[in-house]
C-alpha cells in the first residue's frame, strides 16, 4: 500500500503540509498516490540518524553486510506486481521494460553481496617492518579502504528501479559501509515508497542499524539541496541532467567542508562510421540504429545521438535507410509531460540551426507525451562551428554529420565534450589504419565499443560507465558494475599499529581469507 510517507530510518513520518502526486503520463493524468514533501526537521532527521547508524555499521562484517544486500533483492521480488504496477503506471514504460529492471536491481544487489563475500575490493596492502633497513629503519605499515559516512542518492527519472531508490548507487554505497538517504525522483515516489518498504524490512531482518536507510520525498529542487548542504553528509550519487548534477556538485564543492558528488549526467555517445561498414554493412547498421536511437523513447544515458561518417554515396545511403527505418517504428510514451516538453524544444532548436537538415520527423497523430523520433544531416564544418548541436536531445533523437575526410573527422572527435560511450563501426583493418580517431575518442569516452550499439550496459566488473566532463564529475570512477563501490570509500594507514588492534583485513593470521598485496605479491595467505 503506497502511503505518501516518508520513511526516516525504520519509521514513516508525514510531517509536512506540502503535497505532491506521480503522473502517469500513458493515461496524462496524475495517479491516485499523494506524496508528502520532507520538511528540514525531517531531513535533519535522517541524517542524525544516517550518522548515528554508521558507528554502528562501519563494523559490521562483509558477510552481514552481504546477508542485508541479498535479503532487499529477496524483499523486492516479494512487493510482487504491485511493484511492477506502480512501475508502469508511473513511468509510461511497459511491463517488460518493468520486470527486466527489477531483475537488473535484484541482480545488482546480489553481484555487491559476492564481493563484500569475496573481500578482495578492501585493498589490503600490507608491508611489513624492516628494523635492520640502513640507513633508517622501516616501519610496518598497511592500508585498507574504510566507508566515508553517510551518501545522498538522487534517484533517476529514466531508471525508477535500477537506477533510483534500491539501484547502483544504494547498492554500492550500502556494500561499502555507508548509510543511504534516498532523495526520491518526484515522477516515481510511488514506486520508490514500495522499494524502501522492501529495504527497511530487510534492515529489520537482518539486524541493521535504525537509520541504515531513509526515504526522502520531495517535488522540487531544495530537499535535495538541503541534503548536500548538510555538514554530516559525506557524499553524492546523482543520475539526470547536466544542470542538476553540476548545480549539486558545485553546492558540494561550496560547504566548509567540500565534500565528492559522483554525478552521471549528460552524453551523446558518438558513433564513427568508418568506409568499409558503409560497404558491406549499411542498412543492416541503419536498421540497428533506428531500433537503438528509439529504445526506451531514446531515454537512456547512452542513447547513440551522433553518427559521424565520411561524406558521399554510401553514408548518403545509410542517412536515408536510417530515416526511413525510424519512421517504420511506433512511437512510444516519454516518462513525464516536462520530459517530453524538454525533447520536443531540443528538437526544434537543433532543427533549426544552420546548415541542418531535417532527414526524418515522424509526423503522425500520436497519444499525448509521446516521442516523435527524428534525424538531422549536417556537414562537419557547420557542426564544428556551432556547439548547440554538441548537446544531448534527451530522447529518440540522433545527428548524423557528414565530414569532408578523415582529419575532419579526427578533429570533431577532439572538440566533443566528454562522453559515457564511443563507437567504431568498421573493420579491424578500419582500425589499424584509423589509430588517430580511435586515440581521439578513446580520450573523450568511458568505454569504447566496436561493432555495436551503445545502448545497453552490462552490470559486470569491468564495465565503464562515466567518462570526462560532463558525462561525469570524476571520470576516474564508474557508477554502473561493482567497481562502483570505490566511490564511496576513502584509505587508511596504520603504522606500526598491534596486530590483534587492527581490522581483521589487515590482521597477519588473515582470518577473513581474503586476497591481500604483501611485499608486492598478491597472496591469500
Ligand atoms: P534532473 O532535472 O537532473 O533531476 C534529477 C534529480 O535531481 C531530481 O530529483 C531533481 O529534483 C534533482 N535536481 C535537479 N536539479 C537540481 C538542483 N539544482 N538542486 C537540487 N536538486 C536538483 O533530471 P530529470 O528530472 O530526470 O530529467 C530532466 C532532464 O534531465 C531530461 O529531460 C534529460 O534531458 C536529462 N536526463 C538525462 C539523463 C542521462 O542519463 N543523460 C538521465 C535523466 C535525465 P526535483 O525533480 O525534485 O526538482
Amino acid at each position: 500500500m503506497i502511503s505518501g510517507t516518508n520513511s526516516i530510518g525504520n519509521t514513516s513520518s508525514k510531517k509536512g503540509k506540502v503535497t505532491f502526486k506521480t503522473f502517469n503520463p500513458k493515461e496524462n493524468k496524475n495517479t491516485e498516490w499523494t506524496f508528502y514533501e520532507a520538511t528540514s526537521n525531517e531531513i535533519d532527521d535522517a541524517v542524525e540518524l544516517a550518522t548515528n547508524a554508521f558507528k554502528v555499521y562501519k563494523h559490521i562484517s562483509g558477510l552481514r553486510k552481504a546477508e542485508f544486500l541479498e535479503e532487499i533483492a529477496t524483499e523486492i521480488e516479494a512487493l510482487g506486481d504491485e511493484l511492477i504496477n506502480t512501475y508502469c503506471k508511473e513511468s509510461g514504460l511497459p511491463e517488460g521494460r518493468a520486470r527486466g529492471e527489477r531483475g537488473r536491481t535484484m541482480g545488482q544487489l546480489r553481484a555487491f553481496a559476492n564481493v563484500l563475500k569475496e573481500g578482495s575490493w578492501l585493498e589490503a596492502v600490507i608491508e611489513k617492518a624492516q628494523p635492520n633497513r640502513e640507513p633508517m629503519p622501516k616501519s610496518d605499515i598497511r592500508k585498507m579502504l574504510f566507508p566515508l559516512g553517510p551518501v545522498v542518492v538522487f534517484g533517476a527519472s529514466n531508471f525508477p528501479l535500477a537506477f533510483s531508490t534500491a539501484g547502483g548507487d544504494t547498492a554500492s554505497a550500502l556494500a561499502a559501509g555507508c548509510p543511504v538517504i534516498v532523495k526520491s525522483h518526484p515522477m516515481h515516489a510511488g514506486t520508490g515508497e514500495l522499494v524502501s518498504s522492501a529495504i527497511i524490512k530487510a534492515a529489520e531482518k537482518t539486524s541493521m542499524p535504525n537509520g541504515v536507510f531513509s526515504n526522502l520525498n520531495s517535488s522540487g529542487i531544495e530537499v535535495g539541496q538541503q541534503l548536500v548542504k548538510h555538514p554530516k553528509v559525506k557524499a553524492v550519487g546523482f543520475t539526470g541532467s547536466i544542470n542538476g548534477g553540476t548545480a549539486l556538485y558545485k553546492l558540494a564543492n561550496e560547504r566548509d567542508e567540500p565534500i565528492p558528488v559522483f554525478a552521471e549526467m549528460g552524453s551523446i555517445n558518438p558513433v564513427v562510421i568508418l568506409p568499409s561498414a558503409l560497404e558491406s554493412d549499411s542498412d543492416a547498421w541503419a536498421t540497428k540504429y533506428a531500433s537503438s536511437i528509439t529504445m526506451g523513447a531514446g531515454q537512456f544515458c547512452t542513447n547513440p545521438g551522433l553518427v559521424i561518417g565520411i561524406k558521399g554515396e554510401k553514408l548518403n545511403g545509410f542517412i536515408n535507410k536510417l530515416s526511413e527505418e525510424i519512421l517504420k517504428l511506433e512511437p512510444t510514451c516519454m516518462l513525464h509531460p516536462n520530459i517530453h516538453a524538454k525533447y520536443q524544444e531540443g528538437k526544434k532548436e537543433l532543427s533549426g540551426q544552420n546548415g541542418v537538415t531535417v532527414t526524418a520527423n515522424y509526423e503522425k497523430d500520436t497519444n499525448e507525451n509521446t516521442a516523435q523520433p527524428s534525424i538531422l544531416k549536417v556537414s562537419g564544418a557547420d557542426f564544428l562551428a556551432n556547439t548547440k548541436l554538441h548537446k544531448e536531445v534527451f530522447g529518440p533523437f540522433s545527428v548524423v554529420v557528414t565530414c569532408e575526410n578523415a582529419t575532419e573527422l579526427e578533429n570533431i572527435l577532439n572538440h566533443l565534450e566528454g562522453q559515457l560511450t564511443g563507437t567504431i563501426l568498421g573493420s579491424e583493418d578500419d582500425l589499424e589504419k584509423h589509430t588517430n580517431v580511435v586515440d581521439a575518442l578513446q580520450s573523450r569516452v568511458g568505454r569504447l565499443l566496436f561493432n555495436g550499439v551503445p545502448t545497453g550496459v552490462e552490470v559486470c566488473s569491468s564495465m565503464v560507465h562515466g567518462g570526462p566532463f560532463p558525462a561525469s564529475t570524476d571520470a576516474r570512477f564508474t557508477s554502473v558494475g561493482t567497481s562502483a563501490i570505490k566511490r564511496w570509500v576513502r584509505p587508511v594507514s596504520f603504522q606500526d599499529w598491534p596486530n590483534k588492534l587492527l581490522p581483521q583485513a589487515l590482521q597477519d593470521e588473515n582470518p577473513l581469507k581474503i586476497t591481500r598485496l604483501i611485499e608486492g605479491v598478491y597472496s591469500k595467505n
